[in-house]
C-alpha cells in the first residue's frame, strides 16, 4: 500500500510503498478515506522530548471503511461499513483502566500512529475494541475531525465547568476551537478566545466564541474583564508554551481553574504562591475515553455540532508532505487532511 513514512529530524515524510497491514482475529481492516494532521504529529517529528522511531507511519484522526473483520471480530463489523477509530491499542482487559473504556491509560497502551502504524496510509489495521461504527449522517470530514473533537469534549468535561461560566480559550487552533465550541455547549456565559493569528481568530466566532481577543494588543486579562466584567472562572490552555501555566494562574479568581490541554515538552516552572492565595485548580487532561468518541459522533450525527468551518484543506499523497511541513510555521491553515483516491461520500438520511 503507499503510506507517508517518517525518516528522521529534518527530512519531509516519505511516500512509499509499504508492506499491506494483517488483519488479526480481532481486528478490523480498514481503508482509510481521510487522515487529518495533527499538532501532535508536528511535535513527535521534531527537536524535543519525544520524537518517534525511524519508519514510522504517523497519523490517527481518522475516517475509513471496513474492508475485512477478523475472525473473532465477525458480527461486530461488516465489509463496507464506515467507521473511525479510536487511536489506542490498548489491552481491553486491565480493570481500573480498559474495561471502564480508558483505553489511554492502560499501562499496555500504545497510541496509532506513534510507533503502532498509523493512517497516513492507504490501509489500517485496528483491534476492534477500538473501532467505531459512524451514522450514515456523518461525512467523512466530519469523522475525521472526531479525534480533535473528543480532545475539546473530554477537557470541558473533566474540568467540571458549571453553566454560566466566564471561559477564556487561549489559543484556536483545532483543539482550542473544540474547547470553545462544547464549553459554549455546556452554557458558558461568555466564550472568549485569545490567539495572535486574524484568520484564526475569525473562525473561532464559528465555534461558541462569543468573542476573541487579540494578545499582541493589549493585556489578556484587561481585556477579557472589560468584556466578562471580571476575571475567567475557567481557562482552556490550549497553547503548550512554557510560562503559560503561571500566566493562567495570575489571570485567575479565587476558586478559578486553569485546564490544561496544550503539550509543553520543555520544564516549565510555576510559583506555588500565586495559586495558593487564590485556592486556583489546575487541572492536566489526557485525550479522551471510547464514551466520549461515541457522544462527540452522536452530536455530529445529529447535526448539533458543526466542525467543517475548521477544515482549511484536504491533499493527496503526493501533496501531504509539503503540506505537514508548511504547518510548522505560524499558517492560516487549520485543520488539514490527507484524502486517499476514494471520493468523498455524501451525506444521505441519517
Ligand atoms: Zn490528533
Ligand atoms: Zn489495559
Amino acid at each position: 500500500m503507499k503510506a507517508a513514512v517518517f525518516h528522521g529530524l529534518g527530512k519531509p515524510l516519505s511516500i512509499e510503498t509499504v508492506p499491506d497491514p494483517v488483519c488479526g482475529p480481532g481486528d478490523v481492516l480498514m481503508k482509510v478515506n481521510y487522515c487529518g494532521i495533527c499538532g501532535s504529529d508536528l511535535h513527535a517529528t521534531q527537536e524535543g522530548v519525544f520524537v518517534v522511531p525511524d519508519g514510522t507511519i504517523l497519523g490517527h484522526e481518522v475516517a475509513a471503511e471496513v474492508i475485512e473483520v477478523g475472525k473473532d471480530a465477525k458480527g461486530l463489523f461488516k465489509v463496507g461499513e464506515r467507521v473511525t477509530t479510536i487511536p489506542v491499542n490498548a489491552c481491553a482487559n486491565c480493570g481500573r483502566t480498559c474495561r471502564l473504556g480508558l483505553g489511554i491509560h492502560c499501562p499496555n497502551n500504545q497510541i496509532t500512529g506513534f510507533g503502532i502504524p498509523g493512517a497516513y496510509a492507504e490501509y489500517l489495521r485496528a483491534d476492534a475494541h477500538h473501532v467505531l461504527k459512524l451514522s450514515n449522517a456523518v461525512t467523512d470530514e466530519e469523522a475525521a475531525m472526531v479525534e480533535p473533537l473528543a480532545v475539546g469534549f473530554h477537557a470541558v468535561e473533566r474540568s467540571g465547568m458549571k453553566p454560566g461560566a466566564n471561559v477564556l480559550v487561549l489559543g484556536a487552533g483545532p483543539i482550542g476551537l473544540s474547547c470553545a465550541l462544547f464549553a459554549h455547549f455546556a452554557g458558558a456565559r461568555k466564550v472568549v478566545v485569545s490567539e495572535m493569528a486574524p484568520s484564526r481568530r475569525a473562525r473561532a466566532l464559528n465555534f461558541g466564541a462569543t468573542h476573541t481577543i487579540d494578545p499582541g494588543e493589549a493585556l489578556v486579562p484587561e481585556q477579557f474583564a472589560s468584556i466578562a466584567g471580571g476575571a475567567p472562572d475557567l481557562i482552556f490552555e490550549c497553547v503548550g508554551v512554557k510560562g503559560l501555566i503561571q500566566s493562567c494562574i495570575e489571570m485567575l479568581p479565587p476558586f478559578g481553574k486553569v485546564v490544561v490541554v496544550g503539550v509543553c515538552m520543555q520544564p516549565d516552572t510555576i510559583v506555588p504562591i500565586s495559586g495558593i492565595l487564590k485556592e486556583a485548580a489546575v487541572q492536566f487532561v489526557l485525550g479522551y475515553s471510547k464514551r466520549d468518541f461515541e457522544i462527540v459522533i452522536d452530536l455530529l450525527a445529529a447535526d448539533r455540532v458543526d466542525p467543517m468551518p475548521m477544515l482549511t484543506n484536504k491533499v493527496d499523497f503526493a501533496a501531504l508532505p509539503a503540506a505537514f511541513e508548511a504547518l510548522r510555521k505560524p499558517t492560516d491553515q487549520c485543520k488539514v487532511m490527507l484524502k486517499t483516491s476514494r471520493s468523498t461520500r455524501r451525506r444521505t438520511q441519517g
